[in-house]
C-alpha cells in the first residue's frame, strides 16, 4: 500500500482524497494547517461546467437542490456609469447532467470534507521540513516525522511548502 501525504486540505486537496477513497493501493493523510473548517461562511462560488463533471463523478449531484443554484446568465457592468457592457448565456456551456452552478464555497468544503474518515485529516499541522531524498519525510513542529511514497502539495495560493522542500 502506497502512502500518500496531500499538504492543504482545501477545495483541491479535498477533492483529490475523494478520488483516493476509491483506491485500493493509496492510503492517504490531510495535513491541514488550520485547527478546523468554518462550514457557517457565507461567501458564494461559481463553478463551470468542467469543475462540475468532475464533482459529479464523486456525487457532487446528489446535494439538495436547496444548496445550489443554477444561474442562466452572466452581466457584465461598467463599474463608473452601470451600463450594461455585455452578457454571456451560461447555459450554452451545459449538458444534461452538468451545469453551471454556485453555491456557497463553504457547502463546497462540507461536501468535500464529508466522507474523509476523521483520522485521515491532521488539523493544525506545523509542517516544517520536507525531505525528499529517499522517499518523502515529513518533519512537524512537535519533532516527529511521518514518511510517505508520494506528495500532493495543494496549500493554495500563498504555498509555502515548496520552500519547506529539501
Ligand atoms: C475572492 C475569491 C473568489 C473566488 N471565486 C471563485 C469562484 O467563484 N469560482 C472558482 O472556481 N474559483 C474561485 N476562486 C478561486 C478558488 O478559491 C481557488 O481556485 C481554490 O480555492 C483553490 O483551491 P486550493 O485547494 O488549491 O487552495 P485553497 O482553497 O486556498 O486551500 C488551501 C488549503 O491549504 C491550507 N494550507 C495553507 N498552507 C498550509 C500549510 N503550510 N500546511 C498545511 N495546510 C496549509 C489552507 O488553510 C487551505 O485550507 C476565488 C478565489 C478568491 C480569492
Amino acid at each position: 500500500m502506497k502512502k500518500i501525504a496531500i499538504i492543504g486540505g482545501g477545495i483541491s486537496g479535498l477533492y483529490f482524497a475523494n478520488l483516493l477513497n476509491n483506491e485500493k493501493d493509496f492510503e492517504y493523510k490531510i495535513f491541514e494547517k488550520k485547527d478546523n473548517y468554518n462550514f457557517l461562511e457565507g461567501y458564494g462560488i461559481q463553478l463551470s461546467v468542467n469543475s462540475i463533471k468532475l464533482l459529479n463523478s464523486i456525487g457532487f449531484k446528489n446535494l439538495p437542490a436547496s444548496e445550489v443554484s443554477f444561474p442562466t446568465k452572466v452581466n457584465f457592468i461598467q463599474a463608473n456609469n452601470s451600463k450594461k457592457i455585455c452578457d454571456i448565456d451560461l447555459t450554452q456551456f451545459n449538458d444534461s447532467l452538468n451545469r453551471y452552478t454556485t453555491l456557497k464555497r463553504s457547502t463546497l468544503l462540507k461536501f468535500l470534507f464529508q466522507n474523509i474518515p476523521q483520522e485521515k485529516i491532521k488539523f493544525n499541522s506545523n509542517i516544517t521540513k520536507v525531505d525528499n531524498s529517499n522517499g518523502i519525510r515529513i518533519s512537524f513542529g512537535d519533532n516527529k516525522n511521518e514518511e510517505f511514497d508520494y506528495l500532493i502539495i495543494s496549500d493554495g495560493i500563498f504555498s509555502k511548502t515548496r520552500s519547506l522542500i529539501f
